[in-house]
């Protein structure tokens, strides 16, 4: 796309600072500089801006929508006027990715298994497609398919799984949330037949009703005879509740799947009550069974906004920091009792995409970092992470070495709130950080120096957990982070008026608000001008198996 443009952009030299009194003084003076440049981030402008992305007129900016065009717009003319430079398709501040719309051919969707033919609806329902197509491998029963090495349990022992379907229980696919408080964290503690099924390669998922998806078993099926069809992105490791196909078995199927197994129906069947499943087993009387998901599908157009403020050292310029938020909200359906019915989506994420035209702003008044710093407004966060997915895997995110986010910036829980819903809100002057401790042992560092020499807020790093669920994979940083790219994010917490339609510009902290901006700012100004480029250099947690060291 547009990485041939950047070449011809000249190079200008720069002087390499000695180490001596004078160039000491003169860091002195850079740091005075970044803090007169932070102190133009002002409450003021911050509201006003987040006033105009946050209206009603955007009603709620879903992915793709003409409210989120507008806010787009709006970004682009600020972008415009300071003169950043546009690195989107053509010339332009938009970069587009597509979004598939698949609709599955209920009459063609079939599952062979020697000379019969199940078909879709009587024999079974398919839950979950990211990729359609006709997919032929052997067929590994797994009962609950929970793998826990600590305690020896590995239904996998002896079993090859690659290229086969995996045949598991209903009960199986909800239990990563349902057992955390009995038995610690998917990914390190245990791992369930969804992570099993990806990292090794399995084709996809059949599952063995419990008695409630048997009768949710008509509802199921009039649903995809409406045609709700299934969005998923086209690029990249698909962000999806389960990313292989997943399709539900009726008790024909079973039959058919289990035949010469040895393996009464009635057992499997009854499995999810009883908690006593059958031992692992290839079903080699069935041989290889070949699952045609057949489907229909339509593009949908979406877009991030993108632009490049151009670093000072020529060669470190090519090495790129973003500075990255979603400006799309997470639209639903509803009124409350005072009659509102648009999702402003100011905390999320209006906050966030004001917040980042401001630090852009900033970066401007500062001077210029050695490294070049990649503004982003992203789309599709709230549906999927789609913008930040197809911007992390493509040509742009080549040139990456940290990736900063603000997402949710702007609210505070009054002292000794009792509200509901509060628990996980920041208090006045904190905000939650998360990467740099786990990740980056620079990107570290570059946090402990801010904080010294600017001090605009309080750190609360308790997310700085890789178990914890805002560490990974709820926020645009996760393409990141599948890139082996560190990254450091600033939140202030969730509330009670998260996705609904009462976050509004109303119940935002202002002055939380500019001091999160100017601690996003001097965060990335340092590492954008920091010598020592950021590298992922501390032991990746299990969690992150799926990682590349970039
Ligand atoms: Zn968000």
């Amino acid at each position: 796309m547009n990485r041939n443009r950047l070449n011809v952009f000249a190079c200008f030299a720069v002087g390499s600072a000695s180490m001596s009194v004078a160039a000491s003084a003169a860091a002195q003076s850079r740091t005075d500089q970044v803090r007169t440049a932070a102190n133009t981030i002002v409450a003021e402008n911050l509201m006003r801006d987040i006033s105009y992305i946050a209206s009603d007129a955007m009603k709620g900016r879903a992915t793709p929508s003409p409210g989120l065009d507008s806010a787009a717009a709006f970004i682009v003319r600020r972008l415009i006027a300071m003169k950043v430079k546009p690195v989107g398709d053509n010339g332009t501040y938009y970069q587009h990715y597509t979004i598939r719309r698949a609709n599955l051919d209920t009459t063609a969707a079939a599952i062979t298994v020697g000379a019969d033919r199940l078909r879709w609806g009587n024999d079974f329902l398919v839950a979950s497609f990211v990729t359609p197509g006709v997919f032929a491998g052997n067929v590994v029963y797994v009962g609950d398919g929970l793998r826990i090495s600590k305690r020896g349990v590995d239904p996998y022992a002896g079993l090859d799984i690659r290229g086969k379907w995996i045949v598991t229980h209903s009960g199986a696919i909800p239990r990563a949330r349902a057992v955390r408080d009995t038995m610690g964290f998917d990914g390190v503690d245990y791992t369930t037949v969804l992570d099993e099924a990806r990292s090794r390669g399995a084709l996809g998922i059949l599952v063995i009703p419990s008695s409630a998806s048997i009768s949710g078993w008509g509802a199921a099926r009039s649903r995809v005879q409406a045609g709700r069809g299934e969005l998923s992105p086209t690029v990249g490791r698909a962000y999806a509740p389960f990313p292989l196909p997943q399709i539900t078995l009726a008790a024909s199927a079973v039959e058919r799947l289990f035949a010469g197994s040895g393996i009464a129906v009635a057992e499997l069947m009854a499995a999810d009550s009883t908690h006593r499943y059958p031992r692992s087993l290839q079903l080699s009387r069935t041989g290889k069974v070949t699952i045609d998901i057949a489907a229909t599908s339509t593009n949908v157009e979406a877009f991030n906004v993108v632009g490049l403020i151009e670093g000072s050292d020529s060669r470190l310029r090519n090495e790129w920091v973003t500075s990255s938020t979603h400006l799309d909200g997470a639209v639903g359906r509803g009124i409350t009792p005072a009659g509102d019915s648009i999702y402003n989506a100011a905390d999320d994420n209006g906050s966030g995409s004001a917040g980042n035209l401001s630090i852009a702003a900033a970066l401007l008044a500062a001077p210029r970092p050695k490294r070049s710093v990649l503004l982003v407004w992203d789309s599709g966060e709230e549906t999927g992470l789609w913008g930040s997915r197809f911007l992390a895997y493509g040509p742009l995110a080549d040139k990456v070495v940290a990736h900063f986010t603000v997402d949710m910036i702007a609210r505070t829980k009054a002292p000794g709130s009792k509200v509901q819903g509060e628990d996980e809100l920041s208090g006045p002057g904190e905000v939650y950080v998360s990467g740099p401790a786990v990740l980056s042992s620079e990107l570290d560092s570059v946090l402990a120096r801010t904080t010294r020499d600017y001090h605009f807020i309080t750190l609360d790093r308790k997310y700085e957990d890789p178990t914890h669920e805002f560490f990974y994979p709820r926020t645009d940083a996760a393409p990141y982070i599948e890139r082996g790219i560190p990254y450091m994010e600033f939140f202030t917490g969730l509330h009670g008026d998260y996705h609904r339609q009462t976050d509004e510009v109303g119940k935002l902290d202002p002055v939380k608000f500019e001091a999160v901006a100017r601690a996003g700012f001097t965060n990335i100004w340092t590492v954008a001008d920091d010598p020592v480029r950021p590298r992922i250099d501390k032991a990746v947690p299990p969690v992150l198996w799926f990682m590349k060291p970039k």
